[in-house]
C-alpha cells in the first residue's frame, strides 16, 4: 500500500442526525428535528474553530477529514458546505487530503453532490447495507435498492471517483443466498471500496429489545462465519484486496482515514460523543446534543479524559494493527515508537499464538493467519494488559 502515515492527524466530525432510527442501530444518532440542528451546528462551528486553532499552534497538518454519523447527508447541501468551508479555512490540510462524507441512499441529489464535490469532498461512503428490499424494511431502513443504484450512479455521473459501499451481514432472518445476491449486486456496481460489517445486536437498539422478548434471534455463529468467508472469496475474486478484517479495496483506494485509527495514530473527533486521541490522551465529548452544546458554550465539550500509558498504548497498537490483514504490526515501527522489541515484550504470547497457527511473521510484520482473522478476538485478548 502506498499510503502516507507518520504525523497524520485525522479529523472526524459527527453529525448526530438521521431521518429515522434503524432497528439495529445503537449509534449516537437522533431523528432530525429543526431546533436541535440549529444549536448543534453553531456549537460544531465553534468547536471546528477551536480545534483548528489548537492544531495550527502545534503546527500539525490534517491529512483526512471524515464526516460521519448519523446521516450527514440528511443535512442540506448548504449546511454541509458551511461545515466543509470552515474546515478548509481553519485546518491546515495536506495537498492530497482525503475528505469523506457518509451518505445514505435517498438523501443525495445532483445539487448536493455537486456542492460536496466543489467543497473538496473526494470520497463518498454509501450505506447500502443490503440489496434486498424486504430485508431493508425489516431492519428499519428507509431506502430501497433502487435508491442505492440511482444515488450511486448520480455520484459517479457528477464526478466522484472514490466511492465506498457499506454492507451488513448476520441480520436476523438473512439467508446465505440473500447475502451472496447482495455481494453480487455490489460488485457489479464496481465501487472502489467495500466494507462488510457483521451485525452485533447491541444494547440500546430496537433489535436488542426485540431479542430480549424472544421476537428475533441472532444468526447461528456458523452461518455468520460462512457469510464472512463467502464475502472474502467473492470480493477477492472480483479484484478487491482485503486490507482489514472488514474492509476491501481496489488498489490505492484504502480508506486513509481509518488507516490512521488502525495504525494507532492521532485523531481529533468533533461533535457529540466523538472520541479523540492526541498527545497520549484519549478524550471524548458529551454524548447528548444539549450537553454537548452547553459544553462548547462554557469552554469545553469534553466529558472524559484518559492518559494512555505505554503498556496500554502497546496493546492498542497490537490489536488495532492486527486488524490490518496484510500490514499487521510492523516490528521496526513498533521498536521505533516504544523503544522495545515486540518479541521481547510479548515473547510468551507470540510463542503460544504461533503454536496455535493464529499469527505469523511476514517480512518484518506480525499478522493474523486466516484462522487468526476468524478468531481475532481470541488473539487480541492474549495481549491485553
Ligand atoms: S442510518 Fe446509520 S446512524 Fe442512522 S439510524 Fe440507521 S444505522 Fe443508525
Amino acid at each position: 500500500m502506498n499510503i502516507k502515515e507518520e504525523g497524520d492527524i485525522a479529523i472526524y466530525i459527527h453529525i448526530p442526525f438521521c431521518i429515522k432510527k434503524c432497528y439495529y442501530c445503537d449509534f449516537n444518532s437522533y431523528p432530525l428535528r429543526g431546533e436541535d440542528v440549529y444549536g448543534y451546528l453553531s456549537a460544531l462551528k465553534s468547536e471546528i474553530k477551536e480545534k483548528a486553532l489548537l492544531l495550527r499552534k502545534e503546527q500539525r497538518k490534517v491529512s483526512t477529514i471524515y464526516i460521519g454519523g448519523g446521516t450527514p447527508t440528511c443535512l442540506s447541501g448548504e449546511e454541509l458546505g458551511r461545515i466543509l468551508s470552515l474546515c478548509k479555512e481553519g485546518f491546515s490540510l495536506t495537498c492530497d487530503a482525503e475528505i469523506t462524507v457518509e451518505a445514505n441512499p435517498g438523501t443525495l441529489s445532483e445539487d448536493k453532490l455537486i456542492l460536496l464535490l466543489n467543497e473538496g469532498v473526494n470520497r463518498l461512503s454509501i450505506g447500502a447495507q443490503t440489496f434486498n428490499d424486504e430485508l431493508l424494511k425489516r431492519i428499519g431502513r428507509l431506502h430501497k435498492t433502487v435508491d442505492i443504484v440511482s444515488n450511486y450512479n448520480l455520484a459517479r455521473d457528477v464526478g466522484f471517483n472514490n466511492i465506498s459501499m457499506d454492507l451488513i451481514f448476520g441480520l436476523p432472518g438473512q439467508s446465505l443466498g440473500e447475502w451472496m445476491e447482495t455481494l453480487h449486486m455490489a460488485v457489479n456496481m464496481k465501487p472502489d471500496h467495500i466494507s462488510t460489517y457483521n451485525l452485533v445486536i447491541e444494547e440500546g437498539s430496537k433489535f436488542y429489545e426485540d431479542m430480549k422478548r424472544g421476537e428475533i434471534a441472532p444468526l447461528e455463529e456458523e452461518l455468520d462465519l460462512e457469510m464472512y468467508t463467502k464475502a472474502k472469496e467473492e470480493l477477492e475474486g472480483a479484484g478487491y484486496e482485503q486490507y482489514e478484517i472488514s474492509n476491501f479495496a481496489k488498489t490505492g483506494k484504502e480508506c486513509r482515514h481509518n488507516l490512521v485509527y488502525w495504525r494507532n495514530g492521532e485523531y481529533l473527533g468533533l461533535g457529540p460523543g466523538a472520541h479523540s486521541y492526541f498527545k497520549g490522551i484519549r478524550f471524548s465529548n458529551f454524548r447528548s446534543i444539549p450537553q454537548y452544546i452547553r459544553g462548547v458554550l462554557s469552554g469545553s465539550p469534553v466529558e472524559e479524559r484518559e492518559i494512555i500509558d505505554e503498556v496500554v498504548s502497546m496493546w492498542e497498537t497490537i490489536f488495532l494493527g492486527l486488524r490490518l490483514t496484510k500490514e499487521g504490526v510492523g516490528l521496526a515501527r513498533f521498536k521505533e515508537r516504544f523503544g522495545h522489541n515486540l518479541k521481547e515484550v510479548y515473547g510468551r504470547q507470540l510463542e503460544y499464538l504461533q503454536g496455535q497457527n493464529l499469527i505469523s511473521f511476514e517480512n518484518g510484520h506480525l499478522i493474523l493467519t486466516s484462522k487468526g482473522a476468524i478468531l481475532a478476538n481470541r488473539v487480541f485478548i492474549e495481549f491485553a494488559p
